[in-house]
């Protein structure tokens, strides 16, 4: 264990009993103390995940997966001590005040003055609950998304029984303006899912052009944004990923995922509205529910009922100690991912055994595919590439993307739009990944040198 952190442990165990000892005008009450059986139970759970990929480490550079801050995983095992819910304020008072917090500066993020909103389990849920609104707005009219957005807005849409229409995408994976003023012409649809960031890729959709359909056609916008939110605080983003975060302001509800990249353990989300007044459709009487509150509390205007009182102390103690500012060490975290990103880009383009995508990196998801006379062979060597990089201990990700988004020249002849194609993908979200670029280089590149030799 290093120096630093031993001197964190110490720091942790001191808040803990502080903790603790707050509660020392109630008569004793210890917790059982953990046995020899713990210990053993204990160490078969570290030998079980050992069953893993090193995903803590920077040559994990496969899928979206970054590892929480210290001081998030710090004050989330601190709160343990109390396991709130803050699902009414009787569970978690003061998690819950700090879930408003963190919930607020979220929304401060994009400028929003007035939101009403709340953290969930996830980005899954949190698009439930803003297409459930959706919904409840505009019953019966449909719910439009683009070819790219995650996979799961179709089967929300399919679970509120809500009409679903895929928008087509261009050739960087953004949705495709046109194709959906055209979809707006042919039926009713009152809510468009504008995705910031796509999961495969990391396209961001025009929203600056798509808000403008709006003086022609009524509709809600919703923002997924539950992977690429964050990077609005880069500055070093092209102009239209730019464009499009600054219109976030403009949008009806919003998606942001602090488990994806705002260094929090899994099981936080986070859905804003932007009119406080959607909170109504939330209105419940439950008799199980305790007030003690007369203002709408954060049970009220959540469709799940309990939720750990943890993840916002998480949260908005990695708040405090990395605060959302253009230029702070957060956001600099992000560039630096984005920085590595363009970096392994260029590598991979000066280099003949590697096709790459017309589309340069807009966040920090870098993917590519094998040289081969044929889709169907660079498929082949792209899973070869990626089964060789782990046995050098270089973790990357495979996806099937369509060939529409490689030139067209890159197989010698037209296919058919619709064909996919292998591809080695790289998440670079860690702040580290930059540093590590070389390593990263050196292993890829050997991988592929033994694929070749073959
Ligand atoms: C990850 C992701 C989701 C789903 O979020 P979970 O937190 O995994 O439930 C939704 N939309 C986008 C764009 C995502 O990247």
């Amino acid at each position: 264990m290093t120096a630093a952190s031993e001197e964190f442990l110490r720091q942790f165990a001191h808040a803990q009993r502080v903790l603790e000892e707050s509660f020392d005008q109630l008569p004793a009450h210890a917790d059982e103390p953990l046995g020899e059986d713990a210990g053993r139970v204990l160490m078969e759970v570290a030998e079980r995940l050992r069953d893993n990929d090193p995903y803590q480490h920077p040559l994990y550079a496969g899928q979206m997966l970054k590892p929480p801050h210290a001081i998030a995983r710090a004050a989330y095992a601190l709160a343990m001590q109390l396991n709130p819910n803050n699902h009414a304020l009787d569970g978690g008072r003061a998690s819950s005040a700090m879930e408003l917090e963190a919930v607020g500066a979220l929304a401060r993020m994009f400028g929003w003055r007035e939101h009403l909103g709340h953290l969930t389990s996830g980005g899954t849920f949190a698009n439930l609950e803003a297409l459930w609104i959706a919904g409840r707005l505009a019953p019966g009219q449909a719910i439009a998304a683009s070819d790219q957005a995650h996979y799961t807005h179709a089967r929300i849409s399919a679970v509120l029984g809500l009409r679903f229409v895929s928008i087509a995408t261009d050739e960087h994976g953004r949705m495709d303006v046109r194709a959906l003023e055209e979809a707006l012409q042919r039926e009713e649809i009152a809510t468009v899912v504008v995705t910031l960031g796509t999961t495969a890729i990391g396209a961001l959709d025009p929203l600056d052009q798509i808000l403008e359909l709006q003086s022609r056609h009524k509709f809600r916008v919703h923002v997924d944004a539950a992977y690429g939110g964050y990077f609005t605080l880069a500055e070093n983003l092209e102009r239209p990923a730019r464009a499009a975060l600054d219109a976030v302001s403009y949008a009806d509800s919003l998606v942001i995922d602090p488990h994806k990249h705002g260094l929090q353990p899994y099981g936080c989300g986070c859905i804003l509205f932007r009119d406080p007044g959607v909170g109504l459709f939330y209105k419940h009487d439950s008799p199980y529910t305790y007030f003690t509150s007369k203002e709408l509390h954060l049970g009220e205007i959540s469709l799940e009922c309990s939720r750990p009182g943890a993840s916002a102390g998480a949260l908005a103690a990695t708040q405090r100690l990395l605060p959302y500012e253009r230029g702070d060490t957060f956001a600099r975290g992000l560039e630096a991912g984005r920085e590595a990103a363009l970096d392994l880009r260029t590598r991979l383009a000066r280099d003949d055994r590697f096709i790459l995508p017309l589309a340069a990196p807009e966040l920090d998801i870098v993917f590519w595919t094998a040289a081969g006379t044929t889709a169907a062979e660079s498929s082949d060597r792209a899973r070869a590439i990626f089964e060789e990089a782990r046995r050098q201990d270089l973790y990357l990700a495979l996806a099937e993307l369509p060939v529409r988004l490689f030139p067209t020249s890159a197989w010698g002849k037209a296919m058919p739009q619709d064909m996919r194609v292998t591809c080695v993908r790289s998440v670079l979200m860690k702040p580290e990944h930059k540093m590590w670029l070389d390593q990263i280089w050196t292993r890829l590149s050997a991988a592929a040198t033994a694929v070749y030799s073959d």
